[in-house]
């Protein structure tokens, strides 16, 4: 778009674009990678009694450093990983993305790296914040090429490396050995090494959480908005050395987190069997689609989250994304010529995505 030459607009900002993955309603939601099961009646009571508590007290600023919160997500990942975290080692807040901004704002100092394709949202927030963001490419199957990885390390000395795990948008997972190597490298340039693991609850790969004792400038951001089914509450959280979580304290924005988020957050952490109950079903649902689609002559990208990015379709891919879309199945066109992204949605909806695409591929 082009700026009114009133508006004294950062030059740096005027090429880009907002993110904007498409909201449009649809039958089947299959966009933007949550867990398509909503809160049982008993969550929703829960936290509506919960809130009723906070709403007495409104009037007051929250817990600035939300330490119940902190603690109970550390007693959250000790639980999936086996670690003995405190609140000390974990910062929350509105979401993971305004963790990677926060990570940005303390950290990125001259050059960040990343391996495309992956989240757009760690280039566009580099930008924002002024730094420069390398593209680490990735091999052909979309895996990362760790020897080239580690020579562009060793090249650029970026304060930031990025590697999502499993890999949005193509859905493969990093093995903690690779990870280990990568640390090493980053290490040497003494830069951060930032594991986004967005979807780790579908993977079977062990958490980089369980590396951080050993190597203290890894990162490791988590969130609450897909496999945990709570997009809606916006939180992430943030699994790391005391003194990293100590340099976020200076860029957080005063009382960030709102009383309501959590109390609410507090609430769905103690129904977390409930919330991280659905992963099997929608690992069992992704094979179950992956077969689908290859049955159509499609082909899938091997998968270890909640979607399928999938290629070999005759039309392009903003084409097929439309005709989806008039068939009311919204999916996601990533950019990437060729690929379509679909998360994996629940029966009805998964059902509904695979007669729609019937009739066009
Ligand atoms: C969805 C996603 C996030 C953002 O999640 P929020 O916690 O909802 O802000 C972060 N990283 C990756 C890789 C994602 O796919």
């Amino acid at each position: 778009m082009s700026w009114p030459s009133w508006l004294p607009l950062r030059a740096d900002l005027q090429p880009l674009s907002p993110y904007g993955a498409p909201q449009i309603p649809a039958k089947a939601t299959l966009n933007t990678n949550e867990n398509p099961y909503p809160p049982s009646p008993a969550l929703i009571e829960a936290i509506a009694d919960e809130t009723r508590k906070v709403a007495t007290n409104l009037n007051r600023y929250p817990d600035r450093d939300a330490i119940l919160l902190r603690e109970k997500l550390a007693d959250f990942i000790n639980g999936l990983s086996g670690t003995t975290f405190d609140s000390e080692n974990v910062w929350a807040a509105n979401g993971s993305n305004e963790i990677i901004q926060s990570i940005f704002f303390a950290f990125g100092k001259t050059v960040a790296l990343g391996f495309t394709p992956s989240y757009s949202m760690h280039p566009l927030i580099a930008k924002v914040s002024g730094t420069i963001w390398v593209d680490g490419a990735r091999n052909s199957d979309f895996s990362i090429d760790l020897n080239q990885a580690i020579s562009q390390i060793q090249e650029h000395s970026p304060t930031l490396t990025f590697v999502t795990t499993p890999n949005n948008p193509t859905g493969g997972a990093v093995s903690l050995a690779e990870i280990e190597q990568l640390a090493q490298a980053t290490k040497a340039i003494s830069g951060l090494l930032v594991i986004d693991e967005a979807y780790a609850e579908f993977s079977t790969e062990p958490s980089a959480v369980t590396l951080i004792e050993k190597y203290p400038h890894i990162v490791v951001i988590r969130t609450m908005s897909k496999a945990f089914a709570f997009a809606g509450a916006r939180v992430g959280y943030l699994i790391c050395n005391s003194v990293v979580k100590d340099a976020l304290m200076l860029v957080r924005l005063p009382y960030h987190l709102s009383a309501l988020t959590q109390a609410a957050a507090n609430v769905a952490l103690d129904f977390k069997e409930e919330l991280l109950g659905y992963v099997s079903t929608l690992v069992s649902a992704r094979e179950d689609l992956v077969s689908q689609l290859e049955k159509l002559g499609l082909t899938c990208v091997r998968s270890s989250a909640n979607f399928i990015l999938f290629s070999g379709f005759p039309q392009s891919a903003p084409k097929l994304w439309s005709q989806l879309l008039e068939k009311d199945v919204l999916i996601r066109d990533v950019g990437l010529p060729g690929y379509l992204r679909v998360t994996v949605g629940n029966e009805a909806e998964n059902k509904e995505f695979i007669a729609a695409l019937k009739d066009l591929v």
